[in-house]
């Protein structure tokens, strides 16, 4: 596959851009492959990348029942950031925030990854004391970021309203080098790169089953027909339980749709991320000018990739607190993503009862931020059997009691 640069953009331009590839084949299924990976969303192919990459296994089908990137990875907010509680969380996402550093480098594909700084808003006294004890954590982690008070929050932000009419700015918790990243385009990037390697990525393919011998997995069917494997990662998202069932075992996971929604674009007026959790809301400015703004998830369990009017209400009613001058926005769409969601808002990468099938899950309302990361550790489980990033994610923890309760960091949607 040629090589994206400034000179492949400057001889294009000579010949009317005729020369350009297929960024990726449409490939068609083979019969066998040493791995099969359900579901191209950014987890899925992130872990068919590094299982290229790092261990060398390229006999890989990435296969997806719609289009690439056409599940969560394409519908999120696009927030980066790595600052979590606990330190296994702290180890993946910081790993995973460190790789979209250098992203476009290393896939040869503009992901557009901007650090332009992530700040979560805390606005009670309770929610203070949370993030100044994550302030700390992330200290003794390695993660770089700080409590700042409300004038250097005002300072960063000076579109923001210190004191709303519910709730006032008591400061936030800063991550300087968090931030956003054009999400189709860490999909292409990776789908690319999995392409380039030699790897199948099989759209418009639906998994209907798996087979399994003596207890380990021998393959999928799928709506183009039988497909053999020796090893099987599902990374399906908001439908894991369905694959589960499918594998024959069940899973602590919810499915539950999440929105959000755009405005019209107006001008450059806030350069950072800014989280406001108690009131339910976060808001960040697209290089479009859109305003992209956040809400939460559904009251109760569906599959529905829709938003609901109630929400739209709910969000923008606790944005327009915390930022007034958006009041006269003209919002333009909104949309929903089904997300996954476990008891303690931690993810699951795990082996499972069956041989040879990997589960990458678990994600729920915030993945896209741990996209490279999850699929680094995804790999290496898959390859080795183990990984250090991925020892305590395991499926069996919620049955042994080892919760990971991220429901501060996480139990809000981003
Ligand atoms: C509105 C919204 C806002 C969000 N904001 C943020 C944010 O700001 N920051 C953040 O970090 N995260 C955010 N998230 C969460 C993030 O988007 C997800 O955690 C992440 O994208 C999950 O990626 P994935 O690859 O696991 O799943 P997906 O991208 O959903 O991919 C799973 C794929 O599996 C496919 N599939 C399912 N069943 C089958 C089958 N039977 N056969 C074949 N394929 C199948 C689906 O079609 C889908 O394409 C948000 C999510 C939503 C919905």
């Amino acid at each position: 596959m040629r090589k994206y640069s400034v000179f492949a953009v400057a001889r294009e331009a000579l010949r009317d851009h005729t020369g350009w590839d297929r960024a990726w084949p449409n490939a068609a299924p083979k019969k066998r492959y040493d791995v099969i990976i359900i579901g191209a969303g950014g987890h899925g192919l992130a872990t068919a990348y590094y299982l290229g990459k790092n261990f060398g296994i390229t006999n890989v089908a990435i296969i997806e029942k719609g289009w690439l990137g056409g599940g969560n990875t394409g519908r999120n907010t696009t927030i980066i950031r790595s600052n979590y509680l606990q330190d296994p969380s702290a180890a993946i996402y910081e790993k995973s925030r460190s790789l979209y550093e250098t992203m476009s480098q290393d896939l040869n594909y503009n992901v557009m990854f901007s650090p332009r700084g992530v700040m979560m808003l805390a606005q009670t006294e309770h929610e203070k004391r949370g993030y100044l004890r994550t302030a700390h954590a992330n200290k003794l982690q390695g993660v770089a970021t700080r409590f700042i008070g409300p004038e250097e929050v005002k300072k960063l932000v000076p579109i923001i309203n210190l004191h709303g009419p519910r709730y006032p700015v008591l400061g936030a918790l800063w991550q300087e080098r968090g931030g956003t990243a054009r999400h189709d385009a860490v999909a292409w990037g990776y789908a690319r790169a999995c392409a380039a390697m030699g790897m199948d990525v099989i759209q418009k393919c639906e998994v209907t089953g798996i087979t399994k011998e003596n207890g380990r997995v021998t393959g999928v069917n799928t709506t183009r027909g039988d497909i053999a494997c020796d090893k099987l990662g599902v990374v399906v998202a908001g439908h894991t339980g369905v694959l589960a069932d499918m594998a024959g075992f069940r899973l602590p996971v919810e499915s539950l749709a999440l929105q959000a929604l755009v405005s019209e674009p107006i001008k450059p007026c806030m350069d950072v991320v800014v989280m406001a959790n108690t009131v339910h809301g976060y808001m960040s400015q697209s290089d479009k000018g859109e305003m992209v703004i956040g809400g939460g998830t559904d009251g109760f369990n569906n599959y529905t990739q829709r938003g609901s009017f109630h929400h739209i209400e709910e969000t923008v009613r606790a944005l327009v607190e915390t930022f007034p001058m958006i009041s006269r926005l003209k919002m333009l769409r909104q949309w929903g993503g089904i997300v996954d969601m476990t008891g303690d808002r931690s993810p699951i990468l795990s082996k499972t009862p069956v041989e040879g099938i990997f589960m990458n899950c678990g994600w729920g309302t915030g993945g896209f931020k741990a996209i490279p990361g999850s699929g680094w550790a995804m790999a290496e489980l898959m390859a080795k059997g183990h990984s250090p990033l991925t020892e305590e994610f395991s499926m069996f923890r919620f049955r042994e009691g080892k919760f990971i309760d991220e429901s501060v960091a996480a139990g809000v949607a981003h």
